[in-house]
């Protein structure tokens, strides 16, 4: 790295966001001035664009994304919908939050292996898993960015007939495009029956701290997640259910509104950025992701597998040349200490547990310009 060259992360969530410095401020200063610090009018604002984004028809908001699946899953029992014990079909290859929520509220994880390829689940293992654990739902989880949905799964979901949640905390503006379905063209948060969406900050629409959402398609689901959410509370000082405070903060909704202008341009500069380096990468140790059809990818992460044994060793020269690389992720979920001795004790993921060994995160933020991207191709290729 020479001294005029700037250090490019990962992510970087504060460059993101002080692109709209005055408009962030404003929202803030609107909400303090508001005197509604819980619910109100900044969070309806926002809900409302959620909805009319996603053409899911109810958007709750909730304090995060871990609580937005955790409340799907509770309500799915509540209504019925689901019987606690029920087996999910999850993706082997998913952060750790998609199964905590399900898992808490007492439904089991079947693990499905990934794809090598699109790293998210592999769709012809699905038929076999759905028949062998008599799964009663599915949580389709569109991982880096990528939609997780194709002809054989919603066979699946069909034959099985399957209660599906979608985990879209990584996909925020993905959409379906694959005439192939008929779902084709539905985006990420309206495909199954409720869907999770997480605004961590350094998620492609991020709040600058915790928030997240639920949309689903059923007004009785909408109903208990709302109440869920609020005590287990339908009314006031009225408590149905055994509750959560998991609530959107009308600062972090204020904000989101605020954010959500750029959604499109910055998961069309995302796409864009993944192009090139589709194209220019060219260096043949460094696996680059699967192709991807129109909008049905928002490169949340720009996934490439290189050799595990450099791994390290190729971080760290990146690193010297001021880029950032991550992995996601280091340690499958189901090798994780919480479920040792519990869950998994004879695991056979071998897709799963070799992305954990070969992946590797470059940076693809819409904040980085022609430069800078040059940049990076050039020390992906002299690695
Ligand atoms: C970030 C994330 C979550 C959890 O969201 P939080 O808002 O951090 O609770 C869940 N699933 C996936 C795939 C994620 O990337």
């Amino acid at each position: 790295m020479t001294d005029n060259q700037s250090y490019l992360p990962v992510s970087d969530p504060g460059a993101l966001t002080l692109r709209q410095r005055e408009v962030v401020l404003q929202a803030i200063k609107d909400v303090v001035e508001s005197g509604r610090y819980i619910g109100g009018e900044a969070v309806d604002c926002f809900l409302d664009w959620l909805r009319g984004y996603t053409g899911a028809p109810y958007a709750i908001g909730t304090a995060n994304g871990l609580e937005a699946l955790t409340l799907i899953f509770e309500s799915l029992a509540l209504t019925g919908k689901l019987k606690r014990g029920d087996r999910v079909l999850v993706p082997a290859n998913t952060y750790i939050a998609s199964v905590m929520g399900l898992e808490k509220t007492g439904f089991i994880p079947c693990l499905v292996d990934a794809d090598s390829q699109a790293m998210c689940l592999d769709s012809t293992l699905l038929d076999k898993a759905a028949a062998t654990s008599g799964a009663k739902a599915i949580l389709l989880v569109h991982l880096y960015g990528r939609i997780s949905y194709d002809a054989e799964i919603e066979k699946v979901i069909k034959k099985y007939n399957l209660v599906v949640v979608e985990d879209v905390a990584q996909a925020i503006g993905a959409k379906i495009c694959d005439p192939s379905v008929e779902r084709d063209g539905v985006m990420a948060g309206a495909i199954g029956d409720a869907a999770a969406f997480s605004f961590y900050p350094t998620k492609n629409l991020g709040a600058i701290g915790d928030a997240g959402a639920v949309t689903c398609h059923d007004p009785e689901l909408a109903g208990v997640i709302k109440a869920l959410g609020n005590y287990g509370s339908d009314r006031r000082y009225h408590n149905l259910y055994k509750g959560y405070n998991s609530r959107l903060d009308p600062v972090q909704a204020a904000i989101l509104t605020v954010k959500a202008q750029t959604l499109d341009s910055d998961n069309a500069m995302r796409r864009k950025i993944a192009s090139k380096y589709m194209e220019r990468i060219t260096n043949p140790i460094i696996g680059l992701p699967a192709p991807w059809q129109g909008e049905s990818h928002v490169f949340h992460q720009f996934v490439v597998k290189v050799p595990a044994a450099r791994r390290e060793e190729m971080m760290s020269r990146l690193a010297r040349a001021g880029i950032g690389a991550d992995i996601h992720y280091p340690v499958p979920l189901y090798r994780q200490p919480c479920y040792e001795g519990e869950r998994w004790t004879d695991v056979n993921m071998p897709v799963s547990d070799l992305l954990s060994r070969t992946v590797m995160s470059i940076p693809v933020s819409p904040a980085l310009d022609d430069d800078n991207t040059d940049r990076i191709i050039t020390a992906l290729n002299q690695l």
